[in-house]
């Protein structure tokens, strides 16, 4: 069974077909990035189908959480939820009709049959297979069932699920990352295409949606390769000929840095988590873009519009990718360096506001404003302005037992008594006078090293060891405050 030899003319047709039973997680927004990439580079279009057959775990929250996860990414689909299209609706759950259309017309012609096993039938027969060490799987037992075989089945009140034959032989199909891919029906066993309640499963539902909608390449998760065999099955069901069977291409598994999948087990997989951490939509579809795909060079840095100009499926490597945060984190530190600082602003208000630092008035964003561009070097991930920022809108700052301590002792109590002395007088609050000042008094006269000097310092007027830089921050906070909270810190 030769399949996807079509010819390259057709216009592409990606789609991205979560099924949202939680935040989408860094494998679906990768496999979203490729679909996107490769419709955009080729100038066709993507499809977002939500998969949601299965209403107990998929809920109208987590797919508006997907819709948004999606628009947030700039990952914009040309047909789907929010954009109709040609041929919607595109939440399976509205599209019942159309399987259980679909599933009647093989029973009809004979590719598919009623089968009658029940759960416990099929249980014993699988122990059997174990202990014959045969293929797991469906026997064919009610392949061929005469008809009183099937009314006495009806008569003890037994309500078939409606099952796929699949012929011997095998499926043979070129995945575009893998190659040549062969599946022996032996492993391939009649499979169900409708539960006895009428709802559709994966299998029928995908495949008969891929068609409908006119798909021509398949770019997903390998854990969905096994299932290929099954959706060819429903194509040719359908009386599709091979050549217009989509193209498939199975991405290789993100594993984590222990080489396990990666899961929440082993790291961070809700892409949800890395927005409330503060990682910028462009970093994250930059590191993911090059997670097991590479434009033939080692760049780290990419954009949304070279990706589109550049991706081809054929470099999308084979093997698995490591998903590495460091890396991530440090390309976040690059695209926020990268923002203007109205930009910065605007991506970092909602975290201040979120994290109550500020209330949103006029006032308090132009303080923020002047206050960005000293720490857009020192922060990776947009969450740490809250940490940041903080000790400028605070009345008096608190310590931690740690730094209380360390300001307690000496030599900070002296440091902070001398610098005192010294920036009292000072006419002007710039921060390079500010810097002299303490350098002279602090590091020539006293003889200290930077962090014992400044450490007291900054603890002092910033509440925390972690801070901008001293001098710039002090400058901000204003000569009042600033000597006040040096005030303060003396006992
Ligand atoms: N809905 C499937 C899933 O989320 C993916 C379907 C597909 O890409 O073929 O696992």
């Amino acid at each position: 069974m030769p399949a996807n030899q079509k010819s390259a003319q057709r216009e592409v047709r990606t789609r991205f077909a979560p099924s949202p039973t939680g935040d989408l997680h860094v494998g679906n927004i990768r496999t979203a990035l490729f679909d996107w990439a490769y419709a955009r580079h080729t100038g066709g279009k993507l499809i977002f189908r939500i998969e949601d057959t299965d209403r107990e775990r998929v809920t109208d929250e987590y797919i508006q959480r997907a819709i948004e996860t999606l628009q947030w990414l700039g990952l914009n689909w040309d047909e789907g939820p929010e954009v109709g299209g040609p041929y919607g609706p595109y939440l399976q759950s509205q599209r019942l009709d159309i399987y259980n259309e679909w599933a009647q017309k093989f029973l009809q012609n004979g590719d598919a049959y009623n089968c009658y096993c029940s759960t416990e039938e099929l249980e014993a027969r699988r122990e059997k297979q174990r202990e014959l060490n045969q293929a797991p799987g469906y026997d064919g037992k009610c392949r061929s069932l005469s008809a009183d075989e099937i009314s006495r089945y009806q008569t003890e009140g037994r309500k078939p699920v409606i099952r796929m034959r699949m012929p011997d032989g095998e499926t043979h199909f070129t995945d575009l990352i893998r190659g040549e891919v062969t599946f022996d029906h032996k492993f391939v066993p009649d499979f169900v295409l409708m539960r006895a309640d009428g709802s559709p499963l994966y299998t029928l539902a995908v495949a008969v949606d891929d068609v409908l909608m006119k798909v021509t390449h398949v770019l997903r998760g390998e854990d969905l390769l096994s299932s290929t065999p099954r959706q060819i099955r429903v194509y040719q069901a359908m009386g599709v000929a091979a050549e217009d069977f989509p193209f498939f291409a199975h991405l290789p598994f993100v594993m984590g840095q222990d080489n396990a999948k990666l899961s929440k087990r082993n790291g961070e997989v809700s892409i949800a988590w890395y927005r409330e951490q503060g990682f910028l939509p462009e970093a994250i579809c930059n590191y993911l873009a090059l997670l097991g795909w590479s434009p033939g060079d080692d760049r780290e840095n990419i954009t949304m519009e070279e990706l589109v100009q550049l991706f081809t499926v054929e470099r999308v490597n084979s093997s698995p990718a490591r998903f590495d945060m460091k890396k991530l984190e440090a390309i976040n530190g690059d695209k926020i360096r990268a923002l203007t600082i109205d930009d910065f602003l605007t991506r970092a208000l909602p975290f201040l506001l979120k994290d109550g630092v500020i209330q949103g008035s006029d006032a308090e964003i132009a303080v923020v404003k002047s206050a960005l561009p000293i720490i857009q070097e020192r922060i990776a991930r947009m969450n740490e302005v809250t940490a940041m920022l903080k000790f400028l809108f605070v009345e008096k700052v608190t310590f931690d037992a740690e730094s209380s301590s360390k300001i307690g002792e000496e030599p900070s109590q002296h440091v902070i008594k001398r610098a005192l002395e010294v920036l009292q007088p000072l006419g002007e609050w710039k921060h390079n006078l500010i810097e002299a000042e303490l350098r002279k008094a602090l590091l020539d006269e006293m003889g200290l090293k930077p962090r014992v000097a400044f450490g007291p310092v900054r603890i002092a007027v910033t509440g925390s060891h972690i801070s901008p830089p001293l001098f710039e921050s002090m400058e901000l906070l204003g000569k009042e405050r600033s000597i006040a909270r040096l005030t303060a810190a003396i006992r």
